[in-house]
């Protein structure tokens, strides 16, 4: 490949794309092309992209369009989409975007400077969206092009066979494929003496590690290993999928002192004929019997979710059965979205759609609620002492650094600089809607 040339990312969706993105950069860095945040100055152009809802969807096709001026000044510019859009449209997206010369799936992201410089050499646009047996971008470990972190992504398993009736990740991202232990192992410890101190362990649904694997580690036992990794501070891991919550990973919270005290532990719904039509394998009662033991373990968990409105069929009754399970759950935080059907899943044939005004309406209400109740959570642990790892500068000013809790709680103080990458005890002062001010003791 050529020396010197530009490559111009962005990412759309969720922190398995950002990851993702991380490993492009870093395979690319190796063929000699460096990132830029200029657009103007890119030889190649990627989007990678989300399919999850609808509005991420629109904002790459929206982005796309954009770029047709860039590709008519520049006709050696290459233009690629990778991620979930690209797997579920694949040579349709070539036909629609004239000007588009590269589309990659979720499973061949380890093939991308090969794929450039195929485009290069023929021509000619090129389409990706094979599913392998073996998902070789599972064992990439970016290398950060822009300086060493505190904390780092690693990606444990990938793909789903929960088939929720409103998803499309099944689709798109393949069959659950968990990364050998050993890999996982080995990526860590090379992370924690590259001065890495937490890791986020990736997977669209974690719980499931390891159950096609013969003879490996469940993802409890994963915990245990990671637990034991000298340098690494801080181990968490998202998502969970509540219907595999193991009796066994609920109590690491109690029993593996680097587990942070927090999980994200999507809902959905809190209505149990809204769940059944999701297909999502658990009732109302057993989810709250889940938040419950897990709050025994560990009185001090954050605990978020997901959450959507107006899925096909949900009446008033049902939109208060979510209200109350959020009332009785006492979330720390809550992702809301309203309900929008995803091409080639069972909701979106299902005839009860519900209108967009009434989507919109509903999802003011479950806002208000939540923002009380995490404003109320945060206010609770004003004068409580906590350690928070520091991360960076903080976007509150000069000497302001900030960091984040064991329960992932975002904590702006004043403080030098230097203590970036350190654990520090801190004093919470004030608890605020979207964060918390300490002061270090
Ligand atoms: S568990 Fe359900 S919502 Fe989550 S990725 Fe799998 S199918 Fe989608």
């Amino acid at each position: 490949m050529p020396n010197g040339k530009f490559v111009y990312l962005k990412t759309f969706g969720c922190q398995m794309n950002v990851h993702d993105s991380e490993k492009m950069l870093s395979i690319l860095a190796e063929h000699n092309y460096r990132p830029t945040e200029d657009i103007h100055r890119a030889d190649i152009i990627l989007l990678n992209t989300c399919s999850v809802r609808a509005k991420p969807e629109q904002k790459v096709y929206s982005a796309l369009g954009r770029l047709e001026r860039l590709k008519e000044k520049n006709h050696h510019l290459i233009i690629g989409v990778g991620g979930c859009v690209a797997q579920q449209e694949g040579e349709r997206l070539l036909d629609r975007i004239g000007y588009l010369d590269l589309v990659f799936g979720t499973h061949n992201l380890h093939r991308l400077p090969d794929l450039i410089r195929d485009v290069q050499a023929s021509r000619r646009p090129m389409c990706a969206v094979e599913f392998y047996d073996e998902v070789r971008s599972l064992d990439i470990s970016p290398i950060p092009l822009d300086g060493e972190k505190v904390k780092s992504y690693v990606t444990i398993i990938q793909g789903c066979e929960n088939f929720c009736s409103f998803c499309i990740v099944p689709y798109v991202r393949g069959r659950e494929k968990s990364r050998p232990s050993e890999n996982i192992l080995g990526e860590i410890k090379a992370l924690s003496k590259r001065g890495i101190r937490e890791v986020t362990l990736l997977g669209q649904n974690v719980n499931s590690y390891g159950k096609d694997l013969s003879g490996g580690f469940t993802f409890p036992q994963l915990l245990a290993h990671i637990n034991e990794i000298q340098g690494i501070w801080r181990i968490r891991f998202t998502t969970s999928h509540p219907k595999d919550i193991s009796e066994e990973l609920i109590m690491a919270f109690g029993k593996l002192e680097k587990v942070c005290k927090h999980i994200h532990l999507p809902f959905q719904s809190g209505s149990d004929r809204v769940l059944e039509r999701m297909n999502r394998g658990y009732t109302r009662k057993q989810y709250m019997e889940k938040a419950e033991q897990l709050r025994k373990v560990c009185p001090e968990i954050g605990i978020t979710a997901d959450v959507m409105v107006g899925f096909p069929g949900e009446g008033e009754r049902e939109f208060h059965d979510t209200l109350d399970l959020i009332q009785r759950v006492q979330f720390d935080n809550l992702f809301s979205f309203k309900y929008s059907p995803r091409k080639g899943t069972r909701a979106a044939h299902l005839l009860d759609q519900i209108g967009e005004s009434t989507k919109s309406h509903r999802l003011q209400v479950l806002q208000e609620l939540q923002k009380g109740i995490t404003l109320k959570r945060n206010q609770a642990l004003e004068g409580r002492y906590e350690e928070i790892l520091v991360e960076g500068l903080s976007k509150w000013g000069e000497e302001e650094i900030t960091g984040r809790t064991s329960s992932n709680k975002v904590v702006n103080l004043n403080g030098n600089p230097d203590l970036i990458g350190q654990l520090v005890k801190v004093r919470i002062e004030e608890g605020y809607a979207n964060s918390l001010r300490g002061k270090i003791i």
